[in-house]
Protein backbone atom coordinates (compact mmCIF):
# COMPACT_ATOMS: atom_id res chain seq x y z
CA UNK A 1 0.00 0.00 0.00
CA UNK A 2 1.70 2.88 -1.19
CA UNK A 3 -0.06 5.94 1.06
CA UNK A 4 0.59 9.82 -0.20
CA UNK A 5 -1.10 12.83 -0.46
CA UNK A 6 -3.71 11.75 -2.82
CA UNK A 7 -4.59 8.44 -0.82
CA UNK A 8 -8.53 8.89 -0.30
CA UNK A 9 -9.35 7.84 3.36
CA UNK A 10 -12.87 5.21 4.32
CA UNK A 11 -13.03 3.90 7.46
CA UNK A 12 -15.55 2.69 10.58
CA UNK A 13 -16.76 4.93 12.86
CA UNK A 14 -17.90 2.72 15.98
CA UNK A 15 -17.04 1.25 20.05
CA UNK A 16 -15.94 -1.25 20.44
CA UNK A 17 -14.33 -2.52 17.06
CA UNK A 18 -11.58 -4.31 18.25
CA UNK A 19 -12.41 -7.45 15.83
CA UNK A 20 -13.83 -5.94 12.99
CA UNK A 21 -13.35 -7.40 9.30
CA UNK A 22 -13.89 -4.37 7.46
CA UNK A 23 -10.22 -2.77 7.34
CA UNK A 24 -8.88 -6.52 5.89
CA UNK A 25 -12.39 -6.76 2.91
CA UNK A 26 -11.61 -2.96 1.84
CA UNK A 27 -8.28 -2.78 1.41
CA UNK A 28 -8.16 -5.92 -0.43
CA UNK A 29 -10.56 -4.36 -2.63
CA UNK A 30 -8.66 -0.89 -3.31
CA UNK A 31 -5.19 -3.07 -4.12
CA UNK A 32 -7.45 -5.46 -6.40
CA UNK A 33 -8.81 -2.40 -8.53
CA UNK A 34 -5.78 -0.49 -8.13
CA UNK A 35 -7.64 2.62 -5.75
CA UNK A 36 -5.33 5.09 -4.23
CA UNK A 37 -7.60 4.48 -0.92
CA UNK A 38 -7.28 3.16 2.74
CA UNK A 39 -9.92 2.08 4.92
CA UNK A 40 -9.03 2.84 8.47
CA UNK A 41 -10.34 1.68 12.33
CA UNK A 42 -11.73 4.47 14.23
CA UNK A 43 -12.55 3.91 17.71
CA UNK A 44 -15.49 6.61 18.62
CA UNK A 45 -17.07 6.68 21.84
CA UNK A 46 -20.62 7.78 22.41
CA UNK A 47 -19.49 11.40 23.83
CA UNK A 48 -16.84 11.98 20.91
CA UNK A 49 -19.05 11.19 18.44
CA UNK A 50 -20.60 14.88 17.25
CA UNK A 51 -16.46 15.69 17.32
CA UNK A 52 -15.77 12.85 14.46
CA UNK A 53 -18.53 13.38 12.49
CA UNK A 54 -18.24 16.91 12.28
CA UNK A 55 -14.14 16.77 11.47
CA UNK A 56 -14.85 14.15 8.68
CA UNK A 57 -15.32 16.82 5.82
CA UNK A 58 -12.18 18.69 7.47
CA UNK A 59 -10.20 16.02 6.93
CA UNK A 60 -11.49 15.10 3.77
CA UNK A 61 -12.36 12.00 4.71
CA UNK A 62 -14.72 10.45 1.59
CA UNK A 63 -16.79 8.19 3.66
CA UNK A 64 -17.19 6.30 6.74
CA UNK A 65 -18.93 2.81 7.79
CA UNK A 66 -20.86 3.54 11.06
CA UNK A 67 -21.46 0.74 13.76
CA UNK A 68 -22.59 0.14 17.10
CA UNK A 69 -23.81 1.87 19.24
CA UNK A 70 -23.56 5.08 16.80
CA UNK A 71 -25.87 3.73 13.59
CA UNK A 72 -28.91 5.65 15.22
CA UNK A 73 -27.41 8.57 16.74
CA UNK A 74 -25.66 9.61 13.87
CA UNK A 75 -28.62 10.86 11.53
CA UNK A 76 -28.84 13.72 13.63
CA UNK A 77 -25.55 15.19 12.52
CA UNK A 78 -26.20 14.46 8.61
CA UNK A 79 -26.96 16.83 5.56
CA UNK A 80 -29.17 14.44 4.07
CA UNK A 81 -30.55 10.63 3.75
CA UNK A 82 -30.87 8.04 1.60
CA UNK A 83 -34.99 7.04 1.53
CA UNK A 84 -33.73 3.44 2.81
CA UNK A 85 -31.85 5.33 5.76
CA UNK A 86 -34.62 7.54 6.11
CA UNK A 87 -37.02 4.45 6.72
CA UNK A 88 -34.99 2.08 8.70
CA UNK A 89 -33.91 5.15 11.16
CA UNK A 90 -30.20 4.13 11.48
CA UNK A 91 -26.94 4.72 9.05
CA UNK A 92 -24.42 2.49 8.24
CA UNK A 93 -22.27 4.23 5.48
CA UNK A 94 -22.10 8.03 5.55
CA UNK A 95 -20.32 8.96 1.84
CA UNK A 96 -19.02 13.13 2.16
CA UNK A 97 -19.55 14.93 -1.00
CA UNK A 98 -18.44 19.10 -1.35
CA UNK A 99 -18.30 19.03 2.53
CA UNK A 100 -22.20 17.51 2.68
CA UNK A 101 -22.95 14.22 4.84
CA UNK A 102 -25.03 11.88 3.03
CA UNK A 103 -26.18 8.95 5.39
CA UNK A 104 -27.40 5.46 4.04
CA UNK A 105 -27.87 1.96 5.29
CA UNK A 106 -26.64 -1.00 2.90
CA UNK A 107 -27.42 -3.54 5.48
CA UNK A 108 -31.00 -4.83 4.18
CA UNK A 109 -29.76 -4.56 0.63
CA UNK A 110 -26.50 -6.39 1.31
CA UNK A 111 -28.83 -9.00 3.23
CA UNK A 112 -30.80 -9.38 0.04
CA UNK A 113 -27.74 -9.66 -2.25
CA UNK A 114 -26.15 -12.46 -0.64
CA UNK A 115 -29.35 -14.43 -0.61
CA UNK A 116 -29.92 -13.45 -4.05
CA UNK A 117 -26.36 -14.38 -4.95
CA UNK A 118 -24.69 -16.91 -2.65
CA UNK A 119 -28.12 -18.71 -2.47
CA UNK A 120 -29.85 -18.06 -5.62
CA UNK A 121 -33.08 -17.33 -3.70
CA UNK A 122 -35.60 -14.26 -4.37
CA UNK A 123 -37.41 -13.16 -1.38
CA UNK A 124 -40.30 -11.79 -3.54
CA UNK A 125 -43.61 -13.77 -2.57
CA UNK A 126 -41.95 -15.77 -0.06
CA UNK A 127 -42.80 -16.21 3.89
CA UNK A 128 -40.68 -14.99 5.85
CA UNK A 129 -39.80 -15.04 9.15
CA UNK A 130 -37.53 -13.18 11.08
CA UNK A 131 -36.28 -13.82 14.62
CA UNK A 132 -35.27 -10.78 16.86
CA UNK A 133 -36.34 -6.57 16.32
CA UNK A 134 -32.82 -4.71 16.92
CA UNK A 135 -30.94 -2.82 14.40
CA UNK A 136 -30.36 -5.78 11.64
CA UNK A 137 -33.73 -7.00 11.86
CA UNK A 138 -34.97 -3.81 11.55
CA UNK A 139 -32.94 -3.25 7.85
CA UNK A 140 -33.17 -6.69 6.94
CA UNK A 141 -36.62 -6.56 7.58
CA UNK A 142 -37.34 -2.82 5.56
CA UNK A 143 -35.83 -4.44 2.53
CA UNK A 144 -37.73 -7.23 2.51
CA UNK A 145 -40.54 -5.62 2.43
CA UNK A 146 -39.47 -3.18 -0.35
CA UNK A 147 -39.20 -6.32 -2.53
CA UNK A 148 -42.82 -7.49 -1.57
CA UNK A 149 -42.36 -10.97 0.46
CA UNK A 150 -45.64 -12.56 0.78
CA UNK A 151 -45.71 -12.41 4.36
CA UNK A 152 -43.35 -11.61 7.17
CA UNK A 153 -43.63 -12.88 10.46
CA UNK A 154 -41.39 -11.46 13.32
CA UNK A 155 -40.57 -12.36 17.32
CA UNK A 156 -37.85 -10.70 19.66
CA UNK A 157 -37.39 -11.72 23.30
CA UNK A 158 -38.65 -8.38 23.88
CA UNK A 159 -42.50 -8.19 22.42
CA UNK A 160 -43.21 -4.79 22.47
CA UNK A 161 -39.85 -4.12 20.53
CA UNK A 162 -41.19 -6.84 17.85
CA UNK A 163 -44.60 -5.02 17.81
CA UNK A 164 -42.84 -1.50 17.06
CA UNK A 165 -40.99 -2.67 14.30
CA UNK A 166 -43.90 -4.11 12.60
CA UNK A 167 -45.63 -0.88 12.98
CA UNK A 168 -42.99 1.15 11.44
CA UNK A 169 -42.38 -1.67 8.55
CA UNK A 170 -46.80 -1.20 8.42
CA UNK A 171 -46.65 2.28 8.10
CA UNK A 172 -44.61 2.56 4.98
CA UNK A 173 -46.12 -0.83 3.17
CA UNK A 174 -49.93 -0.96 4.15
CA UNK A 175 -50.75 -3.62 1.91
CA UNK A 176 -47.88 -6.34 3.70
CA UNK A 177 -48.72 -8.58 5.79
CA UNK A 178 -47.33 -8.82 8.62
CA UNK A 179 -47.31 -10.51 11.92
CA UNK A 180 -45.82 -10.64 15.18
CA UNK A 181 -45.45 -13.65 17.12
CA UNK A 182 -44.23 -14.21 21.50
CA UNK A 183 -41.33 -16.93 21.41
CA UNK A 184 -43.62 -19.13 23.78
CA UNK A 185 -47.01 -17.94 21.52
CA UNK A 186 -48.64 -21.57 19.58
CA UNK A 187 -48.59 -19.56 16.76
CA UNK A 188 -44.53 -19.54 16.80
CA UNK A 189 -44.17 -23.03 15.61
CA UNK A 190 -47.03 -22.98 13.14
CA UNK A 191 -45.20 -19.98 11.55
CA UNK A 192 -41.74 -21.28 11.44
CA UNK A 193 -43.13 -24.47 9.55
CA UNK A 194 -45.37 -23.00 7.59
CA UNK A 195 -42.00 -20.29 6.40
CA UNK A 196 -40.38 -20.17 3.46
CA UNK A 197 -36.96 -18.24 4.52
CA UNK A 198 -35.97 -18.32 8.51
CA UNK A 199 -33.38 -15.22 9.31
CA UNK A 200 -31.83 -15.44 12.91
CA UNK A 201 -31.03 -11.53 13.44
CA UNK A 202 -30.56 -12.23 17.24
CA UNK A 203 -27.40 -12.59 18.63
CA UNK A 204 -27.95 -15.71 20.24
CA UNK A 205 -25.92 -18.36 18.47
CA UNK A 206 -22.53 -16.61 19.42
CA UNK A 207 -22.13 -18.49 22.25
CA UNK A 208 -21.54 -22.24 22.80
CA UNK A 209 -24.37 -22.46 25.38
CA UNK A 210 -26.20 -20.16 23.62
CA UNK A 211 -29.96 -22.10 23.26
CA UNK A 212 -31.71 -22.84 20.27
CA UNK A 213 -34.27 -20.82 19.72
CA UNK A 214 -36.18 -23.08 16.84
CA UNK A 215 -36.86 -26.81 17.52
CA UNK A 216 -34.90 -28.38 14.60
CA UNK A 217 -38.10 -31.35 14.15
CA UNK A 218 -39.92 -27.78 12.70
CA UNK A 219 -37.57 -27.45 9.99
CA UNK A 220 -38.27 -29.45 6.39
CA UNK A 221 -35.74 -29.60 3.24
CA UNK A 222 -37.53 -26.72 1.42
CA UNK A 223 -36.37 -24.13 3.59
CA UNK A 224 -33.69 -21.98 4.19
CA UNK A 225 -32.37 -21.14 7.16
CA UNK A 226 -30.25 -17.98 6.86
CA UNK A 227 -28.34 -16.86 10.55
CA UNK A 228 -26.50 -13.64 10.15
CA UNK A 229 -24.15 -14.57 12.68
CA UNK A 230 -20.98 -14.73 11.08
CA UNK A 231 -18.61 -15.79 13.83
CA UNK A 232 -18.86 -18.57 14.55
CA UNK A 233 -19.23 -19.92 10.97
CA UNK A 234 -21.87 -22.43 11.46
CA UNK A 235 -23.90 -21.54 14.82
CA UNK A 236 -26.28 -24.86 15.93
CA UNK A 237 -29.23 -23.21 14.41
CA UNK A 238 -27.76 -23.74 11.05
CA UNK A 239 -26.22 -27.13 12.35
CA UNK A 240 -29.62 -28.36 12.61
CA UNK A 241 -30.98 -27.07 9.67
CA UNK A 242 -28.69 -28.54 7.22
CA UNK A 243 -29.34 -32.01 8.98
CA UNK A 244 -32.60 -31.25 8.48
CA UNK A 245 -31.84 -30.40 4.66
CA UNK A 246 -32.52 -26.97 4.47
CA UNK A 247 -30.53 -24.31 2.34
CA UNK A 248 -28.49 -22.37 4.67
CA UNK A 249 -26.15 -19.07 4.87
CA UNK A 250 -24.29 -17.51 7.94
CA UNK A 251 -23.76 -13.81 8.05
CA UNK A 252 -20.57 -13.64 6.11
CA UNK A 253 -22.65 -13.20 2.50
CA UNK A 254 -24.85 -10.50 4.29
CA UNK A 255 -21.34 -8.95 6.34
CA UNK A 256 -19.22 -8.64 2.35
CA UNK A 257 -22.14 -7.49 0.24
CA UNK A 258 -23.28 -4.92 2.79
CA UNK A 259 -19.72 -4.09 2.39
CA UNK A 260 -19.36 -4.19 -1.42
CA UNK A 261 -22.45 -1.84 -1.58
CA UNK A 262 -20.59 0.99 0.39
CA UNK A 263 -17.48 0.41 -1.36
CA UNK A 264 -19.41 1.18 -4.51
CA UNK A 265 -21.31 4.25 -3.06
CA UNK A 266 -17.51 6.12 -2.08
CA UNK A 267 -15.68 4.72 -5.11
CA UNK A 268 -18.28 4.65 -8.24
CA UNK A 269 -16.62 0.97 -8.75
CA UNK A 270 -18.18 -2.30 -9.27
CA UNK A 271 -16.49 -4.37 -5.87
CA UNK A 272 -14.23 -7.39 -6.29
CA UNK A 273 -16.43 -9.58 -3.93
CA UNK A 274 -14.48 -12.72 -4.35
CA UNK A 275 -11.67 -10.78 -3.67
CA UNK A 276 -12.97 -9.39 -0.33
CA UNK A 277 -14.75 -13.01 0.42
CA UNK A 278 -10.91 -14.06 0.23
CA UNK A 279 -10.14 -11.70 1.90
CA UNK A 280 -11.90 -12.23 4.81
CA UNK A 281 -11.40 -16.30 5.16
CA UNK A 282 -7.93 -15.28 5.01
CA UNK A 283 -7.80 -12.60 7.80
CA UNK A 284 -10.13 -15.73 9.72
CA UNK A 285 -7.71 -18.14 9.87
P1 LIG B 1 -29.42 -5.70 18.39
O1 LIG B 1 -29.81 -4.37 17.85
O2 LIG B 1 -28.96 -5.84 19.81
O3 LIG B 1 -30.70 -6.66 18.13
C1 LIG B 1 -30.78 -8.00 18.56
C2 LIG B 1 -32.22 -8.24 19.01
O4 LIG B 1 -32.39 -9.62 19.30
C3 LIG B 1 -32.54 -7.46 20.29
O5 LIG B 1 -33.83 -6.91 20.19
C4 LIG B 1 -32.47 -8.54 21.35
O6 LIG B 1 -33.26 -8.26 22.48
C5 LIG B 1 -33.02 -9.73 20.59
N1 LIG B 1 -32.67 -11.00 21.20
C6 LIG B 1 -31.52 -11.32 21.86
N2 LIG B 1 -31.58 -12.62 22.24
C7 LIG B 1 -32.78 -13.09 21.84
C8 LIG B 1 -33.43 -14.34 21.97
N3 LIG B 1 -32.86 -15.36 22.63
N4 LIG B 1 -34.66 -14.49 21.42
C9 LIG B 1 -35.25 -13.47 20.77
N5 LIG B 1 -34.69 -12.26 20.63
C10 LIG B 1 -33.46 -12.07 21.16
O7 LIG B 1 -28.28 -6.35 17.50
P2 LIG B 1 -28.11 -6.24 15.90
O8 LIG B 1 -27.21 -5.12 15.58
O9 LIG B 1 -29.46 -6.30 15.27
O10 LIG B 1 -27.28 -7.58 15.62
C11 LIG B 1 -27.85 -8.87 15.84
C12 LIG B 1 -26.81 -9.92 15.44
O11 LIG B 1 -26.54 -9.81 14.06
C13 LIG B 1 -25.46 -9.78 16.13
O12 LIG B 1 -24.97 -11.06 16.42
C14 LIG B 1 -24.59 -9.10 15.09
O13 LIG B 1 -23.23 -9.43 15.22
C15 LIG B 1 -25.16 -9.69 13.82
N6 LIG B 1 -25.02 -8.80 12.65
C16 LIG B 1 -24.50 -9.33 11.52
C17 LIG B 1 -24.36 -8.53 10.39
C18 LIG B 1 -23.76 -9.11 9.13
O14 LIG B 1 -23.37 -8.35 8.25
N7 LIG B 1 -23.71 -10.41 9.00
C19 LIG B 1 -24.78 -7.19 10.40
C20 LIG B 1 -25.35 -6.69 11.59
C21 LIG B 1 -25.47 -7.51 12.71
P3 LIG B 1 -32.55 -7.49 23.73
O15 LIG B 1 -32.29 -6.09 23.25
O16 LIG B 1 -33.55 -7.58 24.82
O17 LIG B 1 -31.28 -8.25 24.03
Amino acid sequence: MNINALTKIVGLIGYPIDYTLSPDMHNAAFKELNLNFVYLPFRVKSEDLPLAINGLSALNIVGVNVTIPHKELVMKYLDDLSEEAGMIGAVNTICVQNGKLRGDNTDGKGFVASLREELKVDPAGKKVFILGAGGAARAIGFSLAKLGVKRMTMTDIEMPKAERLSADIKHHFHGLWLDTVGLNDRKFEENVLDCDILINATPCGMHQDDPLLINPDWFSSNQVVYDIIYNPGQTHLLKAAKEKGCLTQNGLGMLIHQGALSFELWTGEKAPIEVMRQAIVESRK
